[in-house]
């Protein structure tokens, strides 16, 4: 039902957090849900196949929160994963295997995560600002 003002109220945080979640974990276009925004790992397409739209939304700095969004996760990931290999090994810790490879998922969980993130943070951003209606 449209408020006073004409626009559409936003849905429950939970729904608007799983639907986001969900595209994210698809790499689709948040906008249609069909379109494969993605041309490959770490390269965004300029526009979605099925609907058009430009997940760029036309600002420079878009993309900043996506960024951090990236860096928390994967830095996240790389704590949990050092914490969990420790307490597997305890009390013999190896302690030079333990650090090489928390240096190895520190450089490669970023990578593996951009994907995904950055489409989290464009699906939660079309939500609070529906296309058309950037500015
Ligand atoms: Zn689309």
């Amino acid at each position: 039902m449209p408020s006073r003002r004409g626009a559409t109220p936003l849905p429950p945080a939970h729904r608007i957090a799983g639907r986001a979640l969900r595209t994210a974990l698809s790499r689709r276009c948040p906008n249609c849900h069909t379109g494969r925004i993605w041309t490959g790992w770490l390269t965004l397409g300029d526009r979605c196949p099925d609907c058009g739209i430009a997940p760029a939304r036309g600002e420079h700095d878009f993309f900043i929160g996506a960024v951090m969004v990236n860096f928390v996760l994967a830095e996240l990931v790389t704590v949990l994963s050092f914490v969990a290999a420790m307490i597997l090994m305890w009390p013999a810790v190896n302690w030079d295997a333990l650090l090489w490879g928390t240096v190895a998922l520190a450089i490669a969980a970023p990578i593996a995560t951009y994907p995904f993130t950055m489409t989290l943070w464009l699906a939660l951003d079309m939500t609070f600002r529906p296309p058309g209606r950037e500015t």
